[in-house]
């Protein structure tokens, strides 16, 4: 089920770092999930919550997605990922959240937004997660904190979605690989799919599972 044109377009205009075919897998992932509180790590400008949030209004879920809005090591001035026009010039920081407002008025009926840091996200998060697409930050125990503290709330049967995993280190950065890793290794997930850097793995049973 494609995205309407008009959707495209705004996916198309919004600043971000989906690749457009590992987003078609997203969306694509996403419509197979069950119903219930979807979550996102990791906004930006809403790309990927575009995708997720088209899907979760056609699969009747409801989608929250998380960031404190202030970008991640890599999209701070003098980084590879630093976008100039995204700096507020009040306080010369990095802020993505007025670029997002308009994305968020297009999923208005489907989509919550927490404009928070995970870890304080984490210590009141309590809903169980039929979806968990895991994009934020990527240095080693920000990435194992959001897995480890998330997961736990995927419910049997639930999508775990992991972008910007490279098992090569000559490829990218290494944490989303040990996410993918520790969650296999946990016995409590199954791999789905790969789409380039996007992986796609399915919560098993209860018991078989364990974050640690
Ligand atoms: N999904 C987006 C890209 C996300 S980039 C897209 O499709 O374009 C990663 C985001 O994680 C950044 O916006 C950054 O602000 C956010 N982030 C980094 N560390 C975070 C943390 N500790 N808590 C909340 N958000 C964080
Ligand atoms: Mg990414």
């Amino acid at each position: 089920m494609a995205l309407s044109e008009h959707l495209a377009k705004v996916v198309a205009e919004t600043p971000g770092f989906m690749p457009v075919d590992e987003g078609e897998a997203l969306h694509e992932a996403a419509l197979r999930a069950n119903p219930g509180t979807w979550l996102e790590i990791g906004t930006y400008c809403g790309k990927s919550t575009l995708l997720l949030g088209d899907a979760a209004r056609r699969v009747g879920a409801q989608l929250v997605t998380v960031d404190h809005h202030h970008g991640s090591e890599e999209n701070q001035p003098g980084w590879e990922w630093h976008d100039e026009s995204l700096v507020d010039d009040r306080t010369g920081k990095l802020d993505t959240l007025p670029r997002f407002r308009p994305v968020l008025d297009e999923l208005e009926d489907c989509c919550s937004a927490v404009v928070a840091r995970t870890e304080v996200v984490a210590q009141w998060w309590s809903s169980p997660i039929e979806l968990l697409f895991l994009d934020g930050n990527h240095t080693e125990p920000i990435a194992l904190h959001d897995y480890r503290s998330f997961a736990r709330h995927l419910t049997p049967g639930a999508l775990l979605i992991v972008h910007d995993v490279f098992p090569n280190p000559d490829d990218g950065g290494q944490a989303p690989w040990h996410v993918v890793e520790s969650a296999m290794h946990s016995g409590g997930f199954g791999q789905v799919s790969v789409h380039g850097s996007l992986r796609v793995l399915r919560r098993l049973s209860f018991d078989a599972f364990t974050t640690a």
